[in-house]
């Protein structure tokens, strides 16, 4: 971090604070039951600041741990948990730690893309993830080492680390650069030095932060057989992928440089290789139109001119955003080009949300570009709960996973009911394995692929996947809990996990498959190693088929 960033974070957040304040509203939070965003507000308003302004959560959070440090006392954890700044960022039971690659080019020419020298393509200086990225000069390991401290920092349970690594085209840069990249970053979730990749990967299975997901962003027409090998070879669970659109009009007039029949290719090499894929969309192309788009989105989903439908299992919405120093700016000072209205936009994203089917995690409805930057269209940051109050008003819902989560919800392990939801991909039959609570919300849940005799690929693209059914996620919600840590009531440790993976051995087994594979992250092989599984080149799997 910069000097002048670190000396304007420590005046906001290490003020030093009136010691008798401090205790005086910790003491009332910690003797608030069930304490709501409402019921904390009270108390701040009861004990404003000398100035009148209200203390902040990272405020209490750093005084109450300079506090313990002077009286000797040791963190009250549950103070901590009700401390938290932001609840929302580890509710799906994972820290995500984002960290950018160095700038480097990108082979497309898509003509919304800004390209700026000093950050990957795609990216924008003062976009937050690429103001922390530059503050410590796109190192790998500076970049995870702080942020996981200031997660630590503010309340966060980091033992488990989804490691989100950004800047356009990871499957551009050169391979030895993906390599020490990866290694870099597991060395700081380990806390220790590395000289391969494979020593740094099996540190971490042992590691305080472990690393229970990768994630790289990449375009369609990169994805080859070979390419899968070796994302699974750097340890990728999930790639992010950049689709934009179903359209080869659309495609070719914002010259993405593929086809929809790329993307089709990588979709089905990625879903037989057993990696999650969140497709990126971007409604508002030069040349769709409100109408164009909702039947494109449609088509994500249901697809006549296809065998089947992409079908991702996490899905970003990112309207196109007007940039200058991009080719559609030029577009737009022509007059060929025209932002959606406020009103326009929120209508097609209240039509769209309730075509989600239930197995799909809508990440994203807006991508975080600082409003200076856009040039004219919706700036506003909070789409997402406008288009939620508008599908509220026309009676409609999203049934999304993101919207259907328990969060931070208290959990009856035993009146859980265990749903099952079919879908066909042109590779695969899907098998989407969810826990719910009595009154609908997501517990946790199980994507099982059971690959396809008539798929257009003859073989899975790795040959150890052969004859193999394939678990591709399972994720438990709460809390992000300290492994080991069993909070009563909450989902995390419930043994969840272990009654989704039971259930898809019982599958996989009953639809003729001799072994179950998993796309294990690193620091997850452990928890399959006690459920059976073994270690193989790059899956885990275990027999559930007669030998
Ligand atoms: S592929 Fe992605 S990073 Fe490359 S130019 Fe297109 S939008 Fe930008």
């Amino acid at each position: 971090m910069s000097e002048r960033r670190q000396v304007a974070w420590r005046e906001t957040y290490l003020r030093p604070l009136d010691s008798d304040l401090l205790v005086a509203v910790l003491e009332e939070i910690q003797a608030a039951p069930g304490l709501s965003e409402q019921r904390l507000l009270r108390i701040l308003r009861r004990h404003p600041l000398p100035d009148g302004a209200l203390l902040s959560k990272s405020q209490l959070l750093d005084g109450y741990a300079q506090w313990c440090g002077q009286e000797e006392q040791t963190p009250d954890p549950e103070l901590l948990r009700r401390l938290r700044v932001k609840p929302t960022r580890t509710i799906s039971g994972v820290a995500p730690v984002s960290v950018l690659t160095e700038p480097h080019p990108c082979p497309g020419e898509c003509i919304f893309c800004p390209d700026i020298e000093t950050q990957p393509k795609s990216y924008l200086p003062d976009e937050p993830g690429a103001m922390r990225a530059a503050d410590f000069a796109f190192d790998p390991f500076a970049q995870t080492a702080g942020r996981i401290a200031v997660m630590g920092e503010l309340g966060h349970s980091v033992d488990k680390v989804e490691l989100l690594i950004l800047g356009g085209t990871w499957s551009c840069y050169p391979e030895d650069y993906q390599e020490w990249f990866v290694r870099r970053c597991l060395d700081a979730m380990n806390e220790a030095e590395s000289s391969t990749l494979e020593e740094a990967q099996r540190l971490n299975e042992t590691a305080s932060h472990r690393n229970v997901g990768l994630v790289i962003e990449t375009r369609p027409d990169h994805i080859t057989p070979e390419e899968v090998r070796r994302l699974r070879w750097l340890g990728v669970t999930k790639v992010q992928l950049g689709v934009q659109s179903l359209d080869d009009a659309i495609l070719r007039r914002n010259k993405r440089g593929h086809t929809v029949e790329a993307t089709r290719n990588a979709m089905r090499l990625l879903r037989l290789g057993g990696f999650k894929i969140v497709v990126h969309w971007m409604p508002n192309l030069l040349g769709a139109t409100p109408e164009s788009d909702l039947a494109d989105f449609r088509r994500l989903w249901d697809d006549a001119a296809s065998l089947t439908a992409l079908r991702p299992d996490e899905l970003k919405i990112y309207p196109t955003a007007l940039l200058e120093n991009t080719e559609l700016y030029t577009h737009w000072q022509r007059g060929e080009y025209t932002p959606y209205d406020e009103e326009t936009l929120v209508s097609l994203l209240a039509r769209c949300k309730p075509l989600i089917p239930p197995y799909c995690r809508v990440n994203r409805l807006m991508r975080d570009i600082p409003s200076p930057n856009i040039v004219e269209g919706v700036k506003k940051t909070n789409l997402r709960q406008i288009v939620q109050r508008r599908m509220k008003q026309e009676g409609s819902a999203c049934r999304c996973i993101r919207c259907r989560e328990v969060r931070g919800q208290e959990v009856d392990a035993e009146a859980l009911r265990l749903d099952s939801l079919s879908y066909e991909t042109d590779a695969t039959r899907e098998v989407f394995l969810n826990c719910v609570t009595p009154d609908d919300r997501l517990a946790g849940f199980l994507r099982l692929s059971l690959p396809r005799a008539d798929s257009p690929v003859a073989e899975p693209p790795i040959g150890e996947l052969a004859g193999c059914a394939v678990i591709r996620e399972v994720h438990v919600y709460g809390p992000a809990l300290e492994l080991g840590d069993r909070q009563a009531g909450t989902a995390q440790h419930a043994g969840l996990g272990t009654r989704l993976i039971e259930e898809a051995k019982r599958i996989a087994r009953e639809e003729g498959y001799e072994r179950l594979a998993v796309i294990a992250a690193v620091g997850t092989r452990p928890y399959y190693r006690e459920r059976g599984f073994e270690q193989g080149e790059l899956y885990m799997s275990c027999r559930v088929g007669a030998a």
